[in-house]
């Protein structure tokens, strides 16, 4: 299967939820991103660090 990955924050973490939904007809998995991860890593959406990480795996690969 494909995996997706999407990273949003806050704001729009329904909105990955729903695309990821959408792309793999899969229920899609929302995780934290731990500090680290989270001062690097940026929305998808929009400017800001990005809180959650959703896909349609167990274990998304995070680099
Ligand atoms: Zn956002």
């Amino acid at each position: 299967m494909e995996t997706v990955t999407k990273k949003a924050c806050e704001t729009h973490v329904y909105r990955a939820l729903d695309e990821v939904t959408a792309e793999t007809a899969a229920f899609p998995i929302m995780e934290t991103l731990n500090k680290a991860e989270e001062l690097s890593t940026t929305c998808d959406y929009c400017p800001q660090a990005a809180i959650y990480v959703v896909s349609n795996m167990q274990s998304p690969p995070i680099s």
